[in-house]
């Protein structure tokens, strides 16, 4: 690795820092209040390494597989998450035949996108004896191929009727993943709609904990901030472009 790929991660880290800050200047808002997380998918275990030795310990990744071998490598690099204090969250959508799995793996499911899904996540992380963190991902748009809950449907109603007997889980917020577009104002309605529901559902269920507002990505973190995002996660901004084999 040259001394340039090497500081590669720390530069961009600064950067993101800076932008980070002044929207929350801007918003009126403590740094403190907005957690990075680093999306790391399609990056190596290498390139984790760098960003946790640069001081990142919040990733996001989007395939159980995909992490499963990078968790090995880390281990081997001496870097298991226990050992660092590394949190790993999914951010993809999950397969409920993939649950088990995925519970033994992360630290948060941050996808939850069905009833059956949640169910299988908590008798998987009941099996594990452990509770597990989730948020519910939340579709504000009518994109054929985002997956998510749609906000007004019966299941969503459901799962929130239902959360607070699933015992294993952890219940703490809500994400959503606007259309992609070019200007980052365009998904300004969308994170605010998102924090509206936040308001809506934890006045109509106290017993749950909608404190995570995960919103934002490389393109319009500043605008998920200025609108009250508590999580922004970061990829192409952090770790460059990714490649996409296969
Ligand atoms: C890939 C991904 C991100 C990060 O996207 P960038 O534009 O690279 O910052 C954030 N959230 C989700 C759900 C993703 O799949």
């Amino acid at each position: 690795m040259s001394a340039e790929e090497h500081s590669g991660f720390r530069v961009r880290l600064a950067e993101i820092e800076e932008q980070i800050a002044a929207a929350c200047r801007r918003a009126g808002r403590s740094r403190s209040d907005v957690q990075l997380m680093a999306v790391s998918k399609m990056h190596s275990a290498e390139a984790v390494k760098e960003a946790i030795l640069a001081g990142m310990l919040l990733f996001g990744e989007n395939r159980v597989q995909e992490f499963a071998q990078k968790s090995a490598a880390l281990a081997d690099l001496g870097l298991s998450s226990a050992a660092v204090g590394a949190r790993f969250h999914l951010i993809g959508h999950l397969q409920s035949n993939k649950a088990a799995k995925a519970a033994e793996l992360f630290d948060s499911i941050d996808s939850v996108d069905s009833l059956r899904l949640a169910e299988r996540l908590n008798d998987a992380a009941a099996g594990l004896d452990r509770q597990s963190f989730i948020l519910l991902e939340i579709k504000l748009s009518h994109e054929e191929t985002k997956t998510g809950l749609d906000p007004h449907s019966s299941e969503l109603a459901e799962i929130l009727e239902r959360l607070p007997s699933l015992r294993s889980l952890k219940m703490r917020g809500l994400m959503t993943v606007p259309p992609y577009d070019e200007n980052p104002e365009a998904a300004r309605p969308y994170f605010r709609q998102l924090r509206e529901l936040r308001k809506q559902f934890a006045k109509a269920h106290p017993l749950l904990d909608f404190s995570d507002l995960s919103m934002g990505m490389s393109g319009d973190f500043a605008v998920a901030i200025e609108e009250g995002a508590t999580t922004v996660r970061i990829g192409t901004a952090l770790f460059g472009r990714r490649s996409y084999p296969r």
